[in-house]
């Protein structure tokens, strides 16, 4: 794996480390999770999730729905 990695939306961009707001739909149910840890476009803003950190959105949002949630808007704790 490079490290230089480079935007593949815009393809002009580079990828730093931010923090990212991922919205993600489920069925019924819609989560937000702000200050999520990802590799950020700073052109044109796409973010980048780590394999872990998809996982464990992912998770997030099976609990949102398993409780029934319609929105769920959640800070994620690094
Ligand atoms: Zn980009």
């Amino acid at each position: 794996m490079s490290k230089e990695l480079s935007c593949v939306i815009c393809r002009q961009g580079k990828l730093a480390p931010g923090m990212a707001t991922v919205m993600v739909a489920a069925r019924e149910t819609v989560v937000v999770v702000k200050q999520v840890p990802a590799d950020i476009c700073d052109t044109c803003g796409e973010y980048y999730l780590s394999q872990e950190m998809a996982e464990q959105i992912d998770d997030i949002v099976d609990a949102a729905a398993a409780r029934g949630a319609e929105v769920e808007i959640i800070r994620y704790a690094a």
